[in-house]
């Protein structure tokens, strides 16, 4: 497949839409023939973003939208993540492996360690209002 495709899904910072979102980028990136490792991986680093976005960017109220946009080329994903909540004071700071401003113990501060493990590229942006997290997979 030469030609790009493109895509864009919104939905509710719910908790049982995590797994609803990670399964439609998975069935979108089917498209490129990736491995089912390389899937497993796209599924992964889709839900530590979106778990970010309910957990964190709306606080858990269970509500505020998620954008996901995705591009396929001829053998790369790119998906953005994005949600219109508080925001990330210090972007490099919360990429770091263990950083978490979740005191409760519940978090282990890995979400976007794990995304860079899984994934070719992630990029953050965030001010308030606004926060993207761009991944790129490549296949092959
Ligand atoms: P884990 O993902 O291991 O459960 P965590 O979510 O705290 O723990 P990361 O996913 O690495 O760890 O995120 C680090 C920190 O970055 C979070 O604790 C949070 O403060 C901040 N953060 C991440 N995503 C967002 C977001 N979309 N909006 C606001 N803050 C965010
Ligand atoms: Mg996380």
């Amino acid at each position: 497949m030469s030609e790009t495709n493109s895509m864009k899904l919104i939905l509710e910072a719910k908790s049982q839409n995590e797994s609803f979102a990670r399964s439609v980028v998975a069935a979108f990136f089917v498209q490129i023939n990736p491995t089912l490792e390389q899937v497993e991986d796209v599924k992964t680093a889709v839900s530590e973003a979106v778990t970010n976005c309910i957990v964190h960017a709306y606080e858990g109220a269970q509500q505020g939208k998620i954008e996901i946009s995705c591009e396929l080329n001829a053998n790369t994903l790119q998906v953005e993540i994005s949600d219109f909540g508080k925001g990330i004071d210090n972007v490099e700071q919360a990429m770091k492996p263990f950083f978490t401003t979740v005191s409760t113990g519940e978090r282990s501060g890995m979400g976007f360690t794990v995304m860079q493990a899984f994934c070719d590229s992630v990029e953050v942006s965030s001010k308030q209002g606004l926060t993207t997290v761009k991944l790129t997979k490549k296949v092959a």
